[in-house]
């Protein structure tokens, strides 16, 4: 049976059509869906006929939270949800003082291979539908009892690796009948696949690109990411070029501070003069330590150093605050230690 939450509303509408039914009803089931995450039975507004029709041919699939932690310090929430076929991912609300912002997966696992990220140790189980990444925003609004204004696509998994479905995913949560957030309010973040940039700057969409970069040389990102073997700096820089043409979008490169490894002053001279007349913002991400790995964080000074430097080329820097960091709330390692236990 289909899972209603992984068609876009004129699919849907076109269902009912199809079986003698009026188009309008398509964005009232979609909006109890979407914002009261309810059944079809729970449905005030729908005749009954109609949804028992639905109950044949659909069902809606929304994840069960499994565990749920809260950080003391901060408020920052971590969902564990487990999907329908079992499969355990993982989800963070932090709360700013601007709103509730949400982190999610958009795969299960990841096989891009970056040395110093937990998702990817045991490489990518599959890749999650447009429906299953929505209702990780839908579970988490119903959890917290607030809307949620903000999403970045940071959790598990490389979004770009799954194109169509992450595509389908921000065109429907974007909707205003439904959950209604804003692109400009959506930031996606890849490890840097050239031809899906070049096609998502050709979406027409307001969302913000961040680019995690990590380091400003091939060589030196060929020893962390993988991804660096197959496409340059120079060509990722050139397919950003062509993104903020497109949009007149600001990109964000992310970067993760790592002790030894690309947190000199060096390093941040080398990339201050790769970035310069960029229309950029780099965030730079002291390293969360991952037990699986020896990648250890820079220090409170080099990192400051770092970002002193970076600013002193011109290149617009902020430090990425750290949040939940009582609950394992990073990069995959919640769900690794579910698993582990679970073994
Ligand atoms: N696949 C996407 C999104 C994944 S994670 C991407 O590569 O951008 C979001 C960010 O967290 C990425 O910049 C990623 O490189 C970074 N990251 C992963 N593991 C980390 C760790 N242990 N410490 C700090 N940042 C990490």
């Amino acid at each position: 049976m289909k899972n209603i939450l992984d068609l876009t509303l004129e699919e849907f509408t076109e269902w009912l059509k199809a079986n003698g039914e009026s188009g309008f009803r398509g964005k009232q089931v979609f909006s109890w869906i979407y914002k009261e995450v309810c059944n079809f039975d729970e449905m005030k507004n729908i005749p009954k006929t109609l949804k028992e029709k639905l109950k044949e041919n659909f069902k809606i699939s929304i994840p069960k939270i499994v565990e749920a932690y809260e950080s003391k310090l901060d408020g920052t929430i971590k969902l564990l949800l487990a999907l329908e076929d079992g499969n355990i991912i993982e989800t963070v609300i932090m709360k700013y003082k601007h709103g509730n912002s949400i982190c999610v997966s958009t795969q299960i696992g990841c096989r891009m291979g970056c040395k110093f990220c937990a998702s990817t140790i045991d490489g990518r189980v599959r890749n999650m539908s447009s429906g299953e990444i929505l209702s990780e925003v839908m579970v988490a609004q119903k959890y917290i009892g607030e809307r949620i204004s903000n999403i970045v696509l940071m959790g598990s998994g490389e979004p770009l690796d799954n194109y169509d479905n992450v595509i389908k995913f921000l065109r429907e949560v974007n909707a205003e009948y439904g959950l209604n957030i804003g692109q400009r309010h959506i930031t996606l973040s890849t490890c840097g696949l050239v031809p899906e940039i070049y096609k998502l700057a050709d979406e027409d969409m307001q969302v913000t690109l961040a680019i995690s970069l990590h380091a400003f040389s091939d060589e030196k990102r060929k020893e962390i990411m993988p991804i660096a073997n197959k496409y340059s700096i120079k060509e990722i820089l050139d397919a950003c070029d062509y993104f903020i043409n497109k949009t007149k979008r600001r990109i964000t490169f992310e970067y993760s501070l790592v002790k030894d490894v690309n947190d000199s002053k060096e390093d941040s001279k080398s990339l201050g003069k790769l970035l310069k007349g960029i229309l950029c913002h780099v965030n730079l991400i002291p390293v969360n330590e991952v037990k699986e790995n020896s990648f250890k964080r820079s220090s409170a000074k080099a990192i400051e150093v770092f970002a002193e430097t970076l600013k002193g080329c011109g290149v617009e820097t902020t430090v990425r605050r750290e949040m939940g960091s009582d609950i394992d709330s990073a990069c995959g390692q919640l769900r690794r230690s579910y698993l582990k236990s679970q073994d």
